[in-house]
């Protein structure tokens, strides 16, 4: 039976890389019907942060990464923290020294000091160098007897090799003269990391260990332990660094790392679960599609697939993954309210992503759009200011042009649609376009012979008749679309980037429209 464990310190925050070592041992444990547990590893109590595991219990829940023993769930193999379970740690330490395997060392940090100092600038590793590995009994004895501080280290087998499998990073070994005689209980009493880690592991009967690449250096030591307990050591998985995009350690520095900060941003649940999952680790083969649930990355995860170079942080990768999932919600709610209104509605999906909804009636039609606009509205309404929302019927209909945008960013609503409701100021040079050979003249016959046109049109509801006069006069001009359609669309909105025409023109109706064009060809006229 599998059982992995995710077993943070805490620090008041989750960090995304700590949301991904979760990730992956709850995921490993679903695929395998194990058992995923949640440990807190509070022995550096200068690190004590009031309410951190409670914090960590809450993010757990909210990530839906539902641990089946740990602080606040029944399991026979508790307590869960370890600031709970000290005695236990002193107990195996206790065993350490009576094996040999781990020996009292009373240094002063004064003499810890010099001798670091010392290695420096012999330029060798820092390592302590044994000095009370060769005490006497009677030495220590007379040390305890005056009550002299001490800490507990263990003794590293220096000429042996460490050699263990990796499931992600295969053979790794380490020489043992190389790993420091590491400190195992401190003066305090309380366990280091190291002892801590490796008892918890075997007494909660830990099969798996998939943590972060940065503590595969404490793992010979680690196995080490288990050898001198005469225990089995699980098996390790250690899952590649989080780099920025230069390829430096994801830092602080360079932008958040805890997942709080994300959710704050906006981005929501299930994009950031989607987006971790898939930071070092990819389904491979033929699979293209890359939005997964919980439920499918439980189902689809395995550690050959982790990958063992470092993992990019990518922000824009995480925006992706957000509009994403908002465009799968939106596409689940509007079908549903597709066949509500019409069960024999069509639903095509020609592009990934991208539906069409086709009624057989109009009614039905309309009815939809409306409904489409309602939903839109729903998930930018936060963000939209008060100003843009009086005329509900404009704003629905704005809506629908920016879709898309809506999707991809919501809170980005207003830059979006306020030019519907008022033109700003724009450069003359705007109605113009090198690459599609609109120059002045050509951009001001364009307006002109569009207005000609528009004036004589009454249908402003329909976007298939806008169309229709429009191109009907490229035709007539014989010349391209954009060097009539780039001219209006920029003098209807002052931007480089909007929308299509033909909806702007429908949602601005005719009396705007005919003078948006009419103040740009004064521009023009102008010059
Ligand atoms: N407490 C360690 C941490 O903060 C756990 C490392 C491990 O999984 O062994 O990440």
């Amino acid at each position: 039976m599998i059982r992995t464990r995710f077993a943070p310190s805490p620090t008041g925050y989750l960090h995304v890389g700590g949301l991904r070592t979760a990730l992956y041992n709850y995921l490993y444990a679903k695929k395998n019907d194990g058992t995923f547990i949640l440990r807190i590893e509070d022995t550096d109590q200068k690190r004590y942060v009031e309410g951190a595991t409670e914090h960590l219990m809450e993010m757990m829940n909210w990530a839906g990464l539902n641990y089946d023993e740990g602080p606040d769930k029944e399991g026979k193999f508790g307590p869960y923290i370890q600031s709970e379970r000290t005695e236990t740690y002193r107990k195996y330490a206790q065993e350490l020294l009576d094996k040999k395997a781990a020996y009292r060392c009373f240094c002063t940090q004064e003499r810890l000091d010099e001798m670091r100092l010392n290695q420096e600038k012999q330029k060798k590793a820092p390592m302590y160098d044994r000095h009370c590995l060769y005490l006497t009994e009677e030495e220590v004895q007379k040390k305890l007897d005056e009550g002299a501080p001490f800490v507990i280290r263990q003794k590293v087998p220096s000429s042996e090799v460490v050699r263990f499998d990796d499931k992600i990073r295969g053979k790794v070994s380490f020489a043992g003269n190389t790993i420091d005689d590491q400190v195992l209980i401190k003066s305090d009493g309380f366990p280091t990391y190291h002892l801590a880690n490796v008892v918890d592991d075997h007494l909660m009967e830990v099969t798996h260990v998939i943590r972060g690449e940065e503590w595969l250096p404490s793992t010979p030591k680690h196995i080490l332990l288990y050898k001198a307990f005469g225990w089995q050591h699980p098996e390790f998985a250690h899952i590649p660094l989080l780099l920025n995009k230069d390829r430096s350690k994801l830092s602080k520095r360079q932008g958040d790392v805890s997942v709080e900060e994300y959710i704050k941003k906006g981005y929501s649940k299930e994009a950031i679960i989607n987006f971790i999952a898939f930071l070092g680790w990819h389904p491979g083969g033929a699979e293209e599609n890359e939005i997964f649930t919980l439920e499918d990355l439980s189902s689809q995860f395995t550690l050959e697939k982790v990958h063992k170079a470092g993992a990019i942080f990518d922000i824009e990768k995480l925006e992706w993954f957000n509009w994403q999932w908002n465009r799968k919600r939106y596409h689940e709610k509007l079908s549903a309210i597709a066949k509500e209104i019409d069960p024999k509605v069509l639903i095509e999906n020609p592009k990934k992503g991208e539906f069409i909804y086709t009624f057989d009636d109009k009614k039905n039609q309309s009815a939809f759009s409306r409904k489409k606009a309602e939903t839109l509205l729903e998930i930018c309404k936060d963000y939209i200011d008060e100003k843009y929302k009086n005329d509900e019927d404009i704003l629905n209909k704005t809506l629908v042009t920016v879709e898309e945008k809506i999707l991809r960013n919501p809170k980005e609503i207003n830059e979006n649609i306020s030019f519907y409701f008022g033109i700003g100021e724009y450069e003359k040079e705007l109605l113009t376009h090198e690459k599609m050979k609109v120059d002045f003249e050509m951009a001001k016959t364009a307006l002109e012979k569009s207005l000609e046109v528009l004036e004589d049109l009454d249908d402003f509801d329909s976007e298939g008749k806008i169309q229709e006069v429009l191109l009907k006069l490229v035709e007539k001009l014989g010349v391209k679309n954009g060097q009539i359609l780039w001219p209006i669309r920029s003098a209807l909105t002052g931007l480089q980037f909007s929308p299509g025409v033909f909806e702007i023109i429908s949602v601005l109706g005719k009396e705007e429209t005919l003078n948006r064009i009419k103040k740009g060809l004064s521009k023009l006229e102008n010059q």
